[in-house]
C-alpha cells in the first residue's frame, strides 16, 4: 500500500469516525478527509432521546469529538455541512457541495469508505409533512424538536412505531410530562423479540400512563391552528401538539446506487466480509450495508451502532492495506423502557419459524441475584437452541434489572458457538448483590439441558390452552398460588402431597404439569415420569402461560380453610404474635419517596415474588403508609411482623401468609367489594376516587367505580373521535374537558395556575399523574362502568371514551353496590 494513501470516508459519525480515528492508527501518512453532510461529527445519536427527555442535561455531553478535536488529536481532515453528491469511479473522485454555500469542487481518493447510515422511514400518511410531526436521527433532528417542545409546550404527543426510537421517545416524553398515545401497526411493541416477551413491556408502558394502541395505525395527519390530529386506523381521532414518526430505517444507498455499486435485494450495499463492495477501492460499513447473519447466514440489515463500529474499524484495515474479515452480525440489542429493559441477540422464534430451523425453547424466570439480598426482582429470559447438539441460537429477556449482563453472556455463548450444555457449566461472577450461585444464564443451560438429555419433557402453552381428552393438567402450586388463578379444568395437588396422593392420577392419560414458573412442575414431572406416567411440564410455568396466550387464569373459587383437625372453619383469626413464625428470607422493597397509594401498590406487587414465610421488608416515607400497611395485612392474611420508624422514614416487616395457614382469615366476599360513585369531573375529585381504587385493589378488593354526568369527562380520549352528534351534543362535547388531563381543580384553579401548580407538586413528590392511575387502576382489575343514562344525556358516544370501560345501568350499580361494604359517592 502506498505509503500516502488518500483515503476519503463520506458519513462522519458512528461507522465513518470509527474508520477515520482506526485508519490514523494504521497510518501516520495517510491523508484521511472525513465529510459529513451535517453539521456535526461523531456524535451520540444513541443519546438523543435521553437528552429530549431530560436524563442527559448537557448537551455538548452528545458530541464525543469535533472537527477540531479530530484534527488536533488525529489530523482528520473533517469537512462538515459538506454533502457528497457523487462519485467518479473511473476518476477516482468523490464530487462534494458545501450544504451552506453550495460551492462544488471535489475531492481525490485512492481508497474510498461509505457509511452513509439510514434514512427513517417515511410510511405514505397523508398530512406527514405537517408542522410538529418530526422523525430522529440527527442532533438537528434533537434540537428542533427539543425546540417545538419547549416553546409550544405540547400536553398530549403521537408516536408512530414502537421499536427501539419510538419507545425511547416515549419514555423522553412521559418524562416531561407529556401524555403519549403510541401507535403500534403491530400486536407487540419491540418487534426484534417475541410475542411473549413484549407483553411485559405493553403492562408497563400501560402503568406508566401510556396510551398504548397495538394493532393500530395512523392513517393521516391534519393540522389546524397549530394543533395536530392523528387519524387511527380504528376510526378515532387524537390531538396532539407533536408527533414522532418512528417507524424503522432505509439503507441510504444513493449515492452508492448513482455510482453504480451493487445493491442486494433488501436494499442495502452489497459487501464482502472484508467490507469491500462491488468496486474493490471503495468499502461500505454501518447501517447502509446488507450483512450476513451470523447465526442464520442469511442477508440481513442490522441497523445498529456496535456493527457499525466494527465495520468502519475493520474498512479502515483493510482499506490501509490490513487484512481482516467481519464475520456477520447478530442483533445483539438493548433497550430501556421506563423501569424495565429488554434485551435480545440471535435468532428470535418468529424468524427461526420463518426460515424453517429446527429449534427448541424454554422459559426461566430467576431472579437478578440472590433473592435474600436487597432489591432482587425477577426476570423473564427465553433461550432458543438447537434440539439436535443443543447449540444457542438465540435469547431473550425482559425483567427491572440484570438484563444486560445476561444477554451479554448469551451473545458472546453464541459467538463462541456454545450449547446449552456449556451454560450449564458457565462460572460466572457471583457475589449476593450480583447474582446467584446459579446465575440464570446457568439455570436456563440446566433447564434446556434437562430437555436434551430426556430427563424431563416439556409442553408449551398453546398446546395447554387446549388439552386433548386423554390428557390432564395437573397444578402442583400450593393453595394460596392457586387463589390467585389457576388453568381451567386443572387438577390440584401441591407438589408436597404429591406423593401421597398419586393414586388420584388417572395413568392412562398424559399429564401436563403446571407451577408458578416451572421449578416445580419439573421435578413432579421426575416423580410422576419414574413412577410410570406419561407427563410433561409446562415450558416457564403458567406465568410464561400466561404471558403467551394473553389469557389471565381463571380465579378459583375460594378454597375454605379448616382451622383445626375437625374441618371447621375459623373466620377472621389471625395470628398476632409474629414470634410465631419462621421467618426464612427478607427482601426489602425501598419505596422511599412514593407517595400514597404508591408504597402499598409496591408491597401488594412485591409480596407475589416471594414465598410463604418469607418476608418482606418495606421501607416508605408516606407516614399514611403505616396505617395502611396494617390493614392491608389484615385484610390479605399477611403477617406484619414489624412496624417501626427509623432514620427519617417507616420500616414495615410483612411475613407472607403464615405457616399457621390454618389460621388464616378467611374475607368476607363482601368486605372484598367496593363501589364508588364519581359524579364530580373536578381533578381533585376524580385524582382522589382513583387514590382510593388503586389502594382498594391493591388490598385485594374488588371495586367498580361508577362514572356518571361529570364525572364521564375522565374516561374521554384526549383527542378528538370523529362520531356523529346532533347540534347540542357537539355544544356539549366542545364545553366539556375531553380527559383525565383536562380536568380542573374543584377550587383555587385560578385559570389553570393552581392545576398546572398541583401538578408539579405531584410530579415532584412523585404521586402518579391522573392518567397514570386510571392506567395502573385498570391494570389492578378495577372496573371502570361509564353510566349509559349519564352518556346519552350527555351525548357521549362509546368510541369517546378510554379502551377498557364497560357501560352499565343502574341496575348494575346497585347489585354491585349492594354486595359490597364499602360506597363512595364522589
Ligand atoms: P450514522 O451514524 O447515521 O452516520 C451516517 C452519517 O452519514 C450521517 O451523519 C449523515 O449525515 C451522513 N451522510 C449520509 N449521506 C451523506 C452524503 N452523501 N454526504 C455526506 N454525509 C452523508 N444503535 C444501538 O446499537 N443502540 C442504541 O441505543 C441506538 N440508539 C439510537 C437512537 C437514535 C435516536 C438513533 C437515530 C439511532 C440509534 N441507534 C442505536 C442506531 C445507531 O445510531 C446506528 O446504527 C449507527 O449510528 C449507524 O452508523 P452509520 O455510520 O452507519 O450511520
Amino acid at each position: 500500500m502506498d505509503k500516502e494513501t488518500r483515503l476519503v470516508i463520506i458519513g462522519g459519525v458512528a461507522g465513518g469516525a470509527s474508520a477515520a480515528a482506526r485508519a490514523r492508527r494504521i497510518s501516520e501518512d495517510a491523508q484521511i478527509t472525513l465529510i459529513e453532510r451535517g453539521g456535526y461529527v461523531s456524535f451520540a445519536n444513541c443519546g438523543l432521546p435521553y437528552y429530549i427527555g431530560g436524563t442527559i442535561t448537557d448537551r455538548k455531553r452528545l458530541l464525543v469529538q469535533t472537527p477540531d478535536s479530530l484534527y488536533a488529536n488525529l489530523r482528520i481532515d473533517v469537512r462538515v455541512n459538506t454533502e457528497a453528491v457523487s462519485i467518479d469511479r473511473a476518476a477516482k473522485k468523490v464530487n462534494v457541495r458545501s450544504v451552506t454555500d453550495g460551492t462544488r469542487y471535489s475531492i481525490d481518493y485512492d481508497k474510498l469508505i461509505l457509511s452513509p447510515g439510514a434514512m427513517p422511514v417515511k410510511p405514505p400518511i397523508p398530512g406527514l409533512d405537517n408542522d410538529g410531526v418530526f422523525a430522529l436521527r440527527s442532533i438537528e433532528d434533537m434540537d428542533v424538536i427539543v425546540e417545538s417542545l419547549d416553546r409550544y409546550k405540547p400536553t398530549h404527543s403521537v408516536v408512530i412505531g414502537g421499536g427501539y426510537i419510538g419507545l425511547e421517545m416515549t419514555e423522553a416524553l412521559r418524562q416531561r410530562g407529556i401524555g403519549v398515545t403510541l401507535v403500534e401497526q403491530t400486536a407487540q411493541v419491540m418487534g426484534t423479540v417475541d410475542y411473549e416477551i413484549a407483553t411485559s413491556l405493553h403492562q408497563h408502558l400501560l402503568s406508566k400512563g401510556v396510551d398504548l394502541r397495538l394493532e393500530t395505525s395512523v392513517t393521516s395527519i391534519t393540522s389546524e391552528d397549530g394543533r395536530l390530529t392523528a387519524r387511527l386506523s380504528t376510526g378515532e381521532e387524537v390531538n396532539c401538539g407533536i408527533i414522532i414518526v418512528s417507524v424503522g430505517v432505509r439503507p441510504e444507498v444513493t449515492l452508492a446506487r448513482d455510482a453504480g455499486l451493487e445493491i442486494g435485494p433488501l436494499g442495502g450495499i452489497v459487501v464482502d466480509e472484508y467490507m469491500r463492495t462491488s468496486d474493490p477501492d471503495i468499502f461500505a460499513v454501518g447501517d447502509a450495508v446488507e450483512v450476513s447473519h451470523y447465526v442464520g447466514g442469511f442477508q440481513t440489515l442490522i441497523p445498529l451502532a456496535g456493527p457499525a463500529n466494527r465495520q468502519g474499524r475493520i474498512a479502515a484495515d483493510n482499506a490501509l492495506g490490513r487484512s481482516s474479515k467481519y464475520e456477520g452480525s447478530q442483533g445483539t440489542g438493548i433497550c430501556k423502557v421506563f423501569d424495565m429493559t429488554v434485551g435480545m441477540t440471535g435468532l428470535n422464534e418468529k424468524t427461526l419459524r420463518k426460515i424453517g430451523s429446527a429449534y427448541e425453547k424454554v422459559y426461566v424466570h430467576p431472579l437478578n441475584h440472590a433473592g435474600y439480598y436487597p432489591g432482587a426482582s425477577p426476570m423473564t429470559l427465553k433461550l432458543l437452541f438447537d434440539p439436535n447438539d443443543g447449540k444457542v441460537l438465540g435469547a431473550q429477556a425482559v425483567g427491572t434489572d440484570g438484563v444486560d449482563k445476561r444477554i451479554d453472556v448469551l451473545a458472546v455463548a453464541i459467538r463462541a458457538g456454545m450449547t446449552v450444555f456449556d451454560l450449564e457449566n458457565l462460572e460466572l461472577a457471583y457475589a449476593p448483590p450480583y447474582g446467584s450461585a446459579k446465575d440464570p444464564v446457568n439455570y436456563a443451560g440446566f433447564v434446556a439441558a434437562n430437555i436434551l438429555r430426556g430427563d424431563v419433557q416439556i409442553v408449551n402453552a398453546e398446546e395447554v390452552a387446549n388439552p386433548r381428552e386423554d390428557q390432564v393438567i395437573l397444578d402442583v402450586r400450593k393453595d394460596f398460588e392457586v387463589a390467585t388463578g389457576t388453568i381451567p379444568g386443572a387438577v390440584h395437588i401441591p407438589l408436597d402431597e404429591l406423593r401421597d396422593r398419586i393414586g388420584e392420577l388417572p395413568n392412562d392419560k398424559e399429564i401436563l404439569v403446571y407451577c408458578q414458573v416451572g421449578l416445580r412442575g419439573y421435578l413432579a414431572c421426575r416423580l410422576l415420569t419414574q413412577k410410570g406416567f406419561r407427563c410433561r411440564n409446562l415450558n416457564g410455568g403458567i406465568k410464561t402461560y400466561i404471558a403467551v396466550t394473553g389469557n389471565a387464569p381463571k380465579v378459583a373459587p375460594k378454597p375454605s380453610v379448616p382451622c383445626n383437625d375437625s374441618g371447621v372453619e375459623c373466620p377472621g383469626l389471625i395470628p398476632e404474635k409474629a414470634s410465631a413464625l419462621s421467618v426464612s428470607s427478607s427482601r426489602v422493597v425501598d419505596a422511599r419517596g412514593l407517595q400514597c397509594p404508591g408504597p402499598i401498590m409496591q408491597v401488594a406487587s412485591e409480596i407475589q415474588n416471594i414465598k410463604e414465610g418469607e418476608t418482606l421488608t418495606v421501607l416508605s416515607t408516606d407516614p399514611a403508609f403505616m396505617t395502611d400497611v396494617r390493614a392491608w395485612c389484615h385484610s390479605t392474611g399477611n403477617v406484619l411482623v414489624e412496624a417501626a420508624a427509623e432514620d427519617g422514614h417507616f420500616k414495615a416487616v410483612i411475613s407472607k401468609g403464615a405457616p399457621v395457614q390454618a389460621h388464616r382469615a378467611i374475607p368476607d366476599e363482601r368486605n372484598k367489594k367496593k363501589t364508588i360513585v364519581v359524579f364530580s369531573g373536578d381533578f381533585d375529585k376524580v385524582t382522589a376516587a382513583f387514590i382510593i381504587a388503586n389502594g382498594a385493589a391493591s388490598m385485594g378488593s374488588d371495586v367498580t367505580m361508577f362514572f356518571t354526568f361529570w364525572g364521564l369527562n375522565a374516561l374521554r380520549r384526549p383527542g378528538k373521535v370523529r362520531v356523529t352528534k346532533n347540534l347540542i351534543e357537539k355544544m356539549f362535547g366542545m364545553m366539556m374537558p375531553r380527559g383525565a388531563d383536562r380536568l380542573k381543580l374543584s377550587k383555587m384553579n385560578m385559570g389553570g395556575i393552581g392545576l398546572a401548580m398541583i401538578k408539579r407538586i405531584m410530579r415532584r413528590k412523585k404521586v402518579p399523574s391522573l392518567p397514570e392511575l386510571i392506567a395502573s387502576a385498570q391494570a389492578a382489575g378495577v372496573k371502570l362502568v361509564a353510566c349509559s343514562m349519564s352518556m346519552d344525556l350527555m351525548g357521549i358516544k362509546r368510541e369517546e371514551l378510554i379502551d377498557g370501560i364497560e357501560e352499565g345501568g343502574v341496575a348494575m350499580y346497585l347489585d354491585r353496590a349492594e354486595v359490597g361494604n364499602v360506597n363512595l359517592f364522589i
